[in-house]
């Protein structure tokens, strides 16, 4: 039995965690769904307790609301009947709400059943978040109230005292304050937690300078066309673009400077580029240029563009006019080389461009 629980706990921590991933319907259906099972045992065992004292149809609710829970529990855990998920919660509550009713009107076992109430509350929370929570547990407040104090019992089957009855109503309204407190600090957390994950993967990615994709980011992206490329066979270019004596930049305006003039270019050639390329900044001056379904001859036409629109807007800051020139090196790729290999090449054809003088770009060839 332990064993069993701790099974079930680890499941349901590892769902909630990777639920992170999906939308918090997914963290309240698996939430929902523990419920249910939880739910499920409990009604079990208390029919069981009510058939041997001879309460057959308290025993008959019981059992009832048992499977209920227990299908509930079984649709909300399954993938395949995700269309049925919300339908599942509200079969199960209502399920809920009914023994809670019943149990209400009839007393239960020596008038102890109201006190089952108290779950009503959470579990509505559990099933339907705040907002509908709410209202779930507003009706039942009015109904049970209205049952309770209806002139003359006439609607229970049993007797309560006036105290009873106040107490039962004011402990259930504090569960409902204190578990609608709990459920919004939960919801905000898990909404915290999800844009906190989603800053800090933006921020995995890109680089904090030019708002670039960084090498990581690029990286996805390139697996991703590696796996496209497999499929179709078709070729793709990668190009290096590196700047030109950047470091006199730096030397002749300073740092910030420097730093401007790698956010200008960074603009001027995302202006540049197709919207189905991917640029990256690949480290210091350098960025990678990810062209897709291009092939080199087609590929050296467009990179000729891009240094052209480089050389030709130059940096102006105040009085400052400051001329850029890319050496640009690519290579297209073959399906039998991989992409490491590929930047591997365009960066030996980058280092050519760099050797015949600077502001050009060379593609690949194996006798270079
Ligand atoms: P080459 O034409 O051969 O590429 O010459 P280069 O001066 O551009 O290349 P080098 O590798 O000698 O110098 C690159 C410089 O880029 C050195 C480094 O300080 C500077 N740098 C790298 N990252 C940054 C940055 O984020 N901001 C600034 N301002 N400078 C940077
Ligand atoms: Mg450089
Ligand atoms: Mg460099």
């Amino acid at each position: 039995m332990q064993f069993f629980l701790r099974k079930l706990i680890r499941y349901y921590r590892h769902n909630v965690d990777e639920n992170l991933n999906r939308e918090e319907g997914y963290q309240q259906s698996f939430l929902a769904g523990f419920f249910g099972l939880m739910g499920s045992i409990i009604s079990f065992f208390t029919a069981l307790n009510s058939l041997s004292i001879q309460l057959y149809s308290l025993a008959i609710c019981l059992f009832l609301v048992s499977a209920l829970l227990l299908l509930s529990f079984f649709i909300l855990k399954s993938s395949t009947y995700k269309r049925f998920h919300n339908l599942s919660r509200y079969i199960a509550l209502l399920g809920l709400f009914s023994l809670g009713i019943y149990l209400i009107n009839s007393g239960g076992i020596n008038n102890s059943g109201p006190l089952w109430i108290c779950i009503i509350p959470s579990v509505t929370f559990a099933f339907l978040g705040l907002k509908l929570g709410l209202i779930a547990n507003g009706v039942f407040f009015v109904i049970s109230s209205t049952m309770l104090f209806f002139p003359s019992d006439a609607l229970l089957a049993t007797t309560y005292s006036y105290e009873f009855k106040t107490r039962l109503i004011y402990v259930f309204l504090t569960i409902v304050a204190l578990s609608g407190v709990y459920e919004a600090a939960r919801h905000y957390s898990f909404m915290r937690l999800k844009s906190m994950k989603e800053k800090y993967e933006h921020q995995a990615q890109f680089d904090y300078l030019t708002l670039l994709l960084n090498r990581r980011g690029i990286q996805k992206i390139l697996n991703k066309e590696h796996q496209q490329r497999k499929l179709t066979n078709n070729v793709s270019t990668i190009a290096t673009l590196d700047i030109d004596k950047f470091k006199a930049i730096n030397d002749e305006f300073g740092h910030e400077v420097g730093d401007m003039v790698l956010k200008h270019t960074s603009r001027v050639l995302s202006d540049c580029i197709r919207s189905q390329d991917s640029l990256a900044r690949w480290g210091g001056e350098e960025f990678l240029l990810l062209l897709p379904e291009t092939a080199e001859q087609e590929a050296l036409i467009l990179l000729e563009s891009v240094r052209e629109c480089v050389e030709k807007t130059p940096f102006e800051h105040g009085n400052i006019s400051i001329f850029i020139t890319l050496s640009v090196g690519l290579c297209e790729t073959s399906p039998d080389v991989d992409f490491n290999e590929t930047i591997k090449f365009s960066d030996i054809s980058l280092y050519r461009a760099k050797q015949a003088g600077r502001n050009t770009v060379f593609a690949y060839s194996p006798e270079l």
